[in-house]
């Protein structure tokens, strides 16, 4: 809506969002760089702006009890630099350190990466493949939700009116490992083609436990489990990795855009895994 006043509202803590939303579907000010663009290009709905960009209570990265806790105001630079997310989840540090541009990563925040519920979105492939889980706030009542089951389609979520992404909690698994990798028409500053993470778990040289998620081929984000169940309980060899990579083609539901054919995307699903899990050198002759 051109030249709109729109309804500018700055809580002083995240319990008293609810409130000022007052049952009403509400735009939250975080990063800005998704709200700028539907600013410019003249979409932004007749909805109140609540900016919650100065909250403090939604920033830090932290482990305690087995798991990191990722505030949703975090954004792309600092989790990429964050030693804690380098070590135990590199994933998502990946996907954050090649994420839109320099000046796009210095604003950018986790929790507006998910609350946009992109089927491109670059973190949401390795929340999922990580466990992690999205923790989220209506007035003074908390709840997790998985990220794998956040997104219902593209660009909407589980959240309620009134209900704000208050972080993240990605569980410590010791010793298991993530990579997440993407194609875009560049490496920086694109919306990604097609994106695949994976976490996972060696007992020796076996994959014990192993998650897959892919990003931009499909409605939303989600797993590959026929490609997991391919690798779990194996020894990587170049025979296995060519069967996985063939079934992780078969779940892949891309479609053809202008960004790209459903067919590359598909095939590329297969050439990233190759890629994640070779790179990481786990593969036996
Ligand atoms: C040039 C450019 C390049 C980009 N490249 C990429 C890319 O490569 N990969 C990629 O994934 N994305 C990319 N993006 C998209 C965008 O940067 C991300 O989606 C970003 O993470 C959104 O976060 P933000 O803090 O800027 O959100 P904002 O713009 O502030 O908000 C975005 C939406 O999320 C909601 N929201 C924000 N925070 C919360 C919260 N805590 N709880 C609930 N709802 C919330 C807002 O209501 C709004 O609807 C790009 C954008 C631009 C402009």
């Amino acid at each position: 809506m051109e030249n709109m006043l729109m309804d500018y509202l700055r809580p002083d803590k995240v319990g008293d969002i609810a409130r000022l939303a007052d049952g009403r579907g509400v735009y939250y000010l975080a990063g800005g760089t998704d709200i700028m663009v539907l600013k410019k290009e003249n979409l932004l709905e007749d909805k109140p702006l609540i900016d919650i960009s100065s909250l403090q209570e939604l920033k830090g990265i932290e482990e305690r009890d087995a798991s990191i806790y990722i505030g949703a105001l975090e954004t792309m630079t600092s989790i990429a630099k964050n030693p804690i997310l380098q070590e135990k989840a590199t994933a998502l540090v990946d996907a954050a350190s090649i994420m839109g541009s320099p000046i796009i990563r210095n604003l950018a925040t986790i929790g507006g990466n998910l609350a946009n519920s992109s089927p491109a979105a670059d973190l949401i492939p390795p929340l999922i493949a990580l466990s992690g889980q999205v923790i989220v706030q209506k007035a003074d009542r908390t709840r997790e939700i998985p990220a794998e089951s956040f997104c219902t389609s593209a660009g909407s979520n589980l959240l309620d009116n009134g209900e704000i992404v208050r972080g993240v909690r990605i569980p410590v698994q010791e010793n298991s490992f993530s990579g997440f990798m993407k194609l875009g028409p560049r490496a920086a500053l694109a919306i990604s083609k097609v994106s695949v993470a994976v976490w996972w778990f060696l007992n020796g040289e076996e994959i014990y436990d192993i998650k897959i998620a892919m990003g931009a081929v499909g409605p939303i984000c989600f797993r590959a489990k026929f490609t997991e169940k391919i690798l779990k309980g194996r020894v990587l060899s170049p025979d296995i990795l060519e069967e996985a990579a063939e079934m992780i083609e078969t779940e892949a539901r891309p479609i053809d855009d202008f960004r790209s054919t459903a067919d590359y995307r598909r095939k590329m699903t297969g050439v990233l895994l190759k890629r994640i899990l070779n790179k990481n050198e786990i593969i036996s002759e």
